[in-house]
């Protein structure tokens, strides 16, 4: 039998209802909160993700799914969505008219990690972005925003964690400062910090090895080498924050993976999930869209890993299958005929119906209306045609009656409110 690949994955039904309640949650808020939805092809040249995300880090390095196309030109699965969105704000001018847009899109990335649970190879996130703000607003509404949906979401056990990265004036002196540190310490971290100390020591910071994150208890903090500006900014995001009443933790060694953040940087985090414990990040990247060769625009975003929050949101959420209105038993071919158009029409009207498409007895097609969960059935058979008159029995309570078969289906869309 062919299995699918490692680290890929089916989302079936019973689980994939939890998707669907989560997409229907984080869209609407998003779209009050003034984002636009943006669709962004799976594909795009390898170039675009080299330069943006930066070829140092891991997911440029080694987690990219590239191949040459039929041509021989390069093309990646999109590993992240924000070198995309800004590549279309760039292609199609979008900052003509305003430069201030907010974008927002959900769908499937494509990173080749070791996989494992939380962690896939193909995975989802909820994405959205601001272009064209330079203040920290920009970034305190953005964490407000996942804040609340996750607050929607009915999910307890999330910590915002909140840094800044600096920018091209101050980030420098922390790099050496930094890895002047991380060379102090070589002999006490892991061959992969040792090997990022001299291209991306920022990196260092994020390890999870534990004896890496006790050799880095006294590694210098990006806080005390802020320069004013970004000082300035990462002061009018906290006091947003509070403003707003949401709680925060700040964490000086959250960097982020990518290269192109600056300034802001933050993740929601769980304790819930085990390893893997980030549920969202994002982060300001003002650099990006002029180096992708457009102009000096500034920007900030997050990413949801919808998997990881929808596992989260699965921990406690009631069984989401939805089950039919009513099932319709029929019994004899005439009757079967009947209860095959009734099923379609009322489908039609909105109200959801089965039936056994086979000829069945009564008390098998009373069975499979239980194992569906169906509220009602309907029982349509040889007497009832006599009668001019089905019989609707509730599920629950066991109540039946006699409902006439003239003009069923209207009689039904009133009972089911369509
Ligand atoms: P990133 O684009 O790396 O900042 O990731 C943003 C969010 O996407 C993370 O906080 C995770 O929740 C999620 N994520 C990243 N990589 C994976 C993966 N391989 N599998 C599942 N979720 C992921």
């Amino acid at each position: 039998m062919i299995q699918l690949i490692r680290g890929f994955k089916d989302i079936l039904p019973g689980e994939v209802e939890i998707w669907q309640q989560i997409e229907s949650v984080a869209r609407q808020l998003l779209e009050d909160f003034g984002f636009k939805e943006i669709r962004i092809p799976v594909m795009e040249r390898t170039e675009l993700f080299a330069r943006s995300i930066g070829e140092d880090t891991d997911i440029v390095e080694k987690e990219m799914y590239t191949f040459p196309d039929r041509k021989g030109d390069l093309i990646t699965l999109r590993p992240e969505a924000t070198a995309s969105i800004a590549r279309a704000y760039i292609q199609h001018k979008l900052f003509a008219q305003d430069p201030v847009q907010k974008f927002y899109m959900i769908g499937p990335m494509f990173r080749r990690e070791r996989p494992q649970k939380g962690r896939y190879r193909q995975f989802y996130q909820i994405d959205a972005e601001i272009f064209g703000v330079q203040s920290g607003l920009a970034d305190a509404q953005l964490i407000y925003l996942l804040v609340t949906l996750f607050t929607r979401l009915e999910l307890a056990d999330i910590n915002a964690h909140i840094n800044s990265l600096g920018c091209p004036q101050c980030r420098p002196d922390f790099r050496k400062a930094l890895t002047r540190y991380l060379v102090s310490v070589s002999d006490r971290l892991c061959s992969d910090c040792n090997r990022r100390r001299d291209r991306n020591p920022l990196r260092v910071l994020d390890c999870k090895v534990p004896t890496c994150r006790e050799a880095l208890t006294d590694a210098p903090s990006i806080q005390d080498s802020l320069c004013d500006d970004c000082r300035a900014d990462f002061d009018e995001v906290m006091s947003a924050l509070d403003n707003l009443n949401v709680p925060f933790v700040v964490d000086k060694r959250l960097v982020r993976g990518l290269d192109y953040y600056t300034r802001t940087a933050f993740e929601i985090q769980t304790t819930s999930l085990g390893a893997q414990s980030a549920v969202a990040g994002g982060g300001r990247y003002d650099n990006l869209v002029r180096e992708l060769g457009g102009p000096d625009i500034p920007a900030t975003g997050f990413a949801i890993g919808f998997d990881r929050l929808a596992e989260l949101f699965g921990l406690n959420a009631p069984d989401m299958i939805p089950r039919p209105d009513i099932f319709l038993a029929a019994l004899g071919a005439e009757s079967q005929a009947l209860a095959f158009e009734w099923v379609c029409l009322l489908g039609k009207s909105g109200i959801r119906a089965e039936m056994d498409m086979g000829a069945k007895s009564l008390k098998s097609q009373m069975k499979r209306a239980d194992r569906l969960g169906a509220a009602n059935v309907l029982i349509v058979g040889e007497n009832e045609l006599k009668e001019a008159a089905v019989i609707l029995r509730n599920m629950a309570t066991k109540e039946q009656e006699a409902v006439p078969i003239d003009r069923l289906v209207e009689n039904l869309k009133k009972r089911f409110n369509k």
